[in-house]
């Protein structure tokens, strides 16, 4: 939450905005705690924490995604719903920006209780979501599994099948062509751009990514597709390095559960991937991976945020001071939320695009931010981290104006 606030100060003051909107910038609208129970498979009941926040509803409502994760706390969830809010001003959705989840380890629950536990929690924040008040979303540890559940949930609730009260959903059941892999497609074309911008060929240029889950995964895929080599990746138990190709990763990982092992691999640790010599290095795992002891030994060029929050302020100084240019979560993994988007569109409307079109209005959409980006970077001599920034809050700050202060 300190990095978060951090990088709000400096937008705000680098805006020169009042101490009013601070105030009004730097409080999240709602906060929800909520207890889930979960009842085991062996008949043992067990509570879990819940969190929904609602950063912000003042251009639409709020949008975000749930994490199932034994780590989250209030605090970080406020800061990621903060995050939210910013990118979806930076890319000029029409929502605010939210954040939820769990405090479980997913991966120790089984199917039958997963169920259980993603439909209590929808019924413990059911109040304050719905398709004009907050759209939840996958995020770490949930899938378009996890986003069925929570729209049947709801929509028993309802009376009839609301899709547009959750995204990443299944594409029967509403969802858009495109969405799955969204996010790594977004971080592949803020790659393409960051790369135009060093000079430096996309065709076999190099990278490493840690994280090999929905993001990393398709940010890999679609990189292959440009002609860059992904020569690195790394999920929670370690890297691998001298595989042929991503799939080969991703079917050995489907069946073992890790990529660790995958044939002809050479093991690395996470640490040894983000000091690489690559051209570009994607961290798509969780927040703090590049931080003031793991910074001075990064050798890429350019790092791209696909997780949220990946590089601490310490961090990040290192990197801007080493030169290497910093491609901000709020940019690079808002391919997720723009798709998103498009899904609750096209659920609203009762009218679905073919995989062209959502491709081609991601490119449109994401391409407007980064071009805005590199503008705001170059004419006020600021990072790209701050630029988007400063896009995103002057964005919120002018419809906090423009609507008045109620009553
Ligand atoms: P996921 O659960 O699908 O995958 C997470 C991956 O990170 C897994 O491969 C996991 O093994 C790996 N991992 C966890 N801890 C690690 C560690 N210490 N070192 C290396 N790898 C580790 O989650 P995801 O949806 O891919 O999300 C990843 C990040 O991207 C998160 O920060 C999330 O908030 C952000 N994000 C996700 C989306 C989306 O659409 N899913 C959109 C925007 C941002």
């Amino acid at each position: 939450m300190a990095t978060a606030l951090a990088q709000l100060r400096r937008a705000v003051d680098q805006l020169k905005l009042s101490e009013n909107d601070w105030n009004t910038l730097s409080t999240p609208r709602r906060i929800l705690e909520v207890a889930v129970p979960l009842r085991r498979d062996d008949g043992r009941v067990e509570m879990y924490k819940g969190y929904r926040v609602q950063y912000s509803t003042t251009r639409g409502p709020s949008k975000g995604g749930v994490r199932f994760h034994q780590d989250i706390n209030l605090e970080e969830t406020v800061a990621l719903a903060m995050l939210m809010t910013w990118k979806c001003a930076l890319t000029n959705l029409p929502y605010g920006g939210a954040k939820g989840g769990v405090a479980v380890d997913a991966h120790t629950l089984s199917l039958t209780e997963n169920e259980r536990l993603t439909r209590r929690y929808t019924s413990e924040i059911l109040p304050i979501i719905g398709p004009e008040r907050d759209i939840p979303a996958p995020d770490v540890g949930t899938d378009e599994r996890n986003m069925a559940w929570m729209m049947d949930t709801y929509s028993v609730n309802a009376g009839f099948a609301v899709p547009s009260v959750v995204t990443g959903k299944p594409i029967v059941l509403g969802g858009s062509l495109g969405r799955a892999s969204a996010t790594g497609d977004g971080v592949a074309i803020s790659t393409r751009e960051a790369l135009k911008v060093r000079g430096i060929n996309p065709q076999g240029a190099t990278v490493a990514i840690q994280g090999f889950g929905k993001v990393g995964y398709w940010a890999a895929i679609a990189l292959e597709a440009m002609g860059l080599k992904v020569v690195a990746v790394s999920d929670v138990n370690g890297g691998v390095t001298g595989f042929k190709s991503v799939e080969e990763v991703f079917e050995y990982s489907k069946k073992n559960g890790t990529i660790i092992g995958a044939p002809g691999t050479d093991r690395l640790t996470n640490e040894e991937l983000l000091h690489l010599g690559v051209d570009v290095l994607i961290p798509a795992a969780l927040a703090d991976s590049i931080t003031e002891a793991t910074a001075s030994g990064v050798k890429a060029r350019i790092v791209v945020e696909g997780a949220n929050a990946p590089t601490t302020p310490e961090g990040d100084a290192i990197l801007n001071n080493k030169g290497i240019l910093v491609v901000p979560d709020i940019l690079a993994n808002s391919g997720g939320v723009i798709v998103s988007y498009f899904e609750w569109v096209q659920d609203k409307q009762n009218y679905f695009w073919g995989a062209e079109e959502v491709r081609e209005n991601l490119n449109k959409i994401l391409m407007r931010a980064i071009v805005e980006v590199e503008d705001m970077a170059k004419s006020k001599k600021v990072t790209w981290r701050e630029a988007a920034h400063m896009l995103g809050v002057s964005r919120v700050a002018e419809a906090h104006s423009l609507r008045g202060l109620y009553p």
